[in-house]
């Protein structure tokens, strides 16, 4: 059987190694020159690890997923916190009983924090808008502080509306902390992959049956040479966009190297309400490479704009949805092509669900 991949992406990249030991043939085929979609890695002059389109920080609870990369890779356990600056000062996020005290008068943020306690599990994130709807005074008060603070402004920044008309999937992640606990992901497997994303991506798919080609546009009359297909490009470009255009955020970045150790206190601090850029990461805090020099990338977002800039987020909403549905439809009606990954299922994955979807996609066709 010959099976064709449409996109160099994580997800067609953990399809074709969970499918390589099968007698298949498997083409992937890739318009960028390099593999790995957005999570493309390298190493620069400093052997510090760049992600090149942005920070990405593996993390999971789904075993599988992790036992099936750890075929790849091995893991620096790295474990990911977020500072954020807020009335001039660098607290931890998502906001906790250290934010609290940081920014809060002793007896306030003593209040909060039992109040807390009394309302809401311990070590658990409670999304913001469930905090705003308390009825005690103080926590009415945090939420609104965090609401305005860390997410409002952000949020703003990020996707160009604001947070009541996203969906709250997208809004659930940015949770108040009822504990200590400053990590950015409480998920029992987090790592950065030791040699970088790409080496790993590069072994997943070094097999006889596996061949990549970069720099290749995929053309409908492909599918007349293949059994199957793999899509994981814009679903709305697979059906030459026949319902419109679906609604996307893209991001600049601008990397600096700065001939100093440290340019900040963590890998990523967060500005909800200065600046144009929504975040600034520091890249050699993920394998705690050690130089001279400090490589950062300050994120600017922008509105995606075809034939200009790339596609990194849906922008999940009730419109969106409805829209994405239409080309949903429209592809049932094509047995030879399966949509997936971020841009062919229009979904916001993390890296972890995307590799769990294409597991999954491996089972039912073999
Ligand atoms: N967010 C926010 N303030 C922050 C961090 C995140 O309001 O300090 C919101 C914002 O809407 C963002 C979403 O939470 O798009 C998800 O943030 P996350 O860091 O998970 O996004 P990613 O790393 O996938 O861009």
């Amino acid at each position: 059987m010959n099976l064709l991949m449409v996109g160099a992406g994580f997800s067609n990249l953990a399809l074709a190694a969970s499918l390589k030991k099968q007698e298949l043939k498997i083409t992937v085929i890739e318009r960028r020159g390099q593999i790995g979609g957005n999570c493309f890695d390298y190493f620069d002059e400093n052997s510090i690890d760049i992600h090149a389109y942005g920070t990405h920080i593996f993390h999971t609870d789904n075993a599988n997923v992790w036992r099936f990369l750890s075929q790849f890779t091995q893991w620096y356990p790295y474990q990911h916190e977020v500072k954020a600056l807020v009335d001039g000062q660098l607290v931890p996020v998502p906001f906790n009983f250290n934010s609290i005290e940081q920014l809060f008068p002793k007896q306030m943020a003593e209040r909060m924090i039992q109040a807390l306690l009394s309302e809401f599990e311990f070590n658990r994130k409670v999304p913001i808008l469930k905090l705003r709807e308390s009825k005690n005074p103080d926590l009415q008060f945090l939420a609104e502080y965090v609401y305005e603070k860390i997410f409002l402004h952000y949020t703003e920044k990020q996707w160009d509306v604001r947070p009541e008309d996203l969906d709250p999937l997208v809004t659930g992640r940015v949770p108040v902390f009822v504990g200590r606990d400053n990590r950015y992901f409480q998920a029992k497997y987090q790592g950065i992959p030791l040699e970088g994303y790409t080496r790993m991506f590069d072994k997943m798919v070094d097999h006889p049956n596996i061949e990549v080609r970069l720099n290749t546009e995929f053309d409908k009359s492909m599918l007349d040479e293949y059994d199957h297909c793999f899509f994981s490009g814009a679903i709305d470009e697979f059906f030459d966009y026949k319902f419109g255009q679906l609604p996307y955020r893209s991001l600049r970045f601008d990397f600096l190297t700065f001939n100093r150790p440290y340019f900040q206190s963590n890998s990523v601090v967060n500005y909800p309400n200065n600046y144009d850029f929504t975040r600034i990461g520091e890249y050699k805090y993920f394998l705690d490479t050690k130089s001279d020099n400090a490589v950062v990338s300050y994120e600017y977002p922008e509105a995606f704009v075809l034939g200009k800039n790339e596609r990194y987020y849906p922008i999940i909403n009730e419109e969106n949805k409805r829209l994405y549905e239409r080309y949903l439809e429209e592809a049932k009606s094509n047995k030879k092509v399966t949509f997936l990954g971020r841009l062919g299922d229009y979904k916001y994955y993390d890296m972890d669900q995307a590799v769990a979807r294409s597991l999954e996609l491996a089972k039912t066709f073999a």
